[in-house]
């Protein structure tokens, strides 16, 4: 029986073999009542916002199932994770892929009870467009700092007509919401052709740090990190990585795969840079299983999710 202090640990791989049991993420036990957890490992199946290729809806099972990859203790950190908080898998969001508006505030939701009971979220999606109802959660109480991974900058305004609501437009939303302040914000790896040369001007006029992959290539990932903790500051921050801003050598398995990105070693020192920073959440994004043949990208997705999960742990320790 769990008491509320219990710090829940992965399934022993030596009583059950990690290609064996059931699936959750880290091999965890999966909890339904957020009280019980500092940290929420939470599946989006969600792609209604994508505007090219579908698929991210299935990122969260197969990210699940990668995960059996994952062990207890970070190498480089040493962070223990399981040891710092309790950390659980609170399951899938309940969504809805014929009804956007409904499928968002069943996210917010969801995430106002983990936020309600203490806990900080860390979700797989699902698109890109699953962070905006995550931040009208997180940032709940005023804008939050933005560390942006992605090919792209997600800052355009409508598509395919006057439609708000999409993959390529969350982080001007949360601009407009006030959950993001746009002069603490980051965005690691842009790159790829644009629809109009003015596509980069709302990110630009509206002060965000934009890092171009030009820029990314001549500074290397210790000075971006550096970069990242000056614009971050020591405010709360939320973290989100969506999968195509690496090279898609190593994620193909993505809706909108850009090439000319950084290396997966490279994501991860950059992700171990944030430890010190006042983490309040953080997601992974666009992993595409039907574009994944070999599991590759969702090996990458629920890696990079043990790397946030690392820092996220160490910042909720030593906020006590
Ligand atoms: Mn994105
Ligand atoms: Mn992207």
């Amino acid at each position: 029986m769990s008491d509320s202090s219990e710090k829940f640990q992965p399934i022993d791989a030596s009583a059950m073999p990690r290609f064996g049991g059931m699936p959750t993420f880290m091999r965890l036990p999966h909890v339904t009542d957020p009280a019980l957890v500092d940290i929420a490992l939470i599946g989006i199946p969600w792609d209604a916002g994508t505007t090219n290729r579908a698929g991210a809806r299935h990122g969260p099972r197969e990210i699940r199932n990668q995960s059996s990859f994952m062990r207890a203790v970070h190498h480089v950190s040493r962070i223990a994770p399981y040891d710092l908080c309790r950390v659980a898998d609170l399951g899938d969001v309940e969504t809805n892929p014929f009804d956007m508006i409904d499928t968002m505030d069943q996210i917010t939701a969801f995430m106002n009870r983990v936020i309600d009971a203490g806990a900080v979220p860390l979700s797989a999606g699902g698109d890109h467009l699953c962070s905006l109802p995550v931040l009208r959660a997180v940032a709940k109480n005023g804008p939050v700092g933005l560390i942006h991974f992605d090919a792209h900058s997600d800052t355009n305004d409508t598509y395919f007509g006057d439609n708000k609501y999409t993959h390529g437009t969350p982080f001007r939303r949360a601009v407009e919401e006030g959950l993001i302040d746009p002069k603490r914000t980051i965005q690691i790896g842009i790159r790829g052709s644009i629809y109009g040369a003015e596509d980069m001007a709302f990110a630009e006029q509206n002060g965000m740090r934009v890092i171009y992959i030009e820029e990314y290539f001549k500074m290397g990932a210790d000075k971006v990190v550096e970069e990242i903790r000056r614009v971050i500051g020591d405010g709360p921050a939320y973290v989100t990585f969506d999968v195509d801003g690496i090279d898609p050598a190593y994620t193909p398995g993505t809706g909108t795969p850009e090439i000319g990105g950084y290396n997966t070693y490279d994501a991860q020192v950059m992700i171990r840079g944030l430890q010190g920073l006042n983490l309040v959440g953080g997601d992974v994004v666009e992993v595409a299983p039907p574009f994944d043949p070999s599991g590759t990208t969702a090996l990458v997705g629920a890696t990079l999710m043990f790397e946030i999960l690392c820092v996220l742990a160490d910042a909720h320790a030593k906020r006590g």
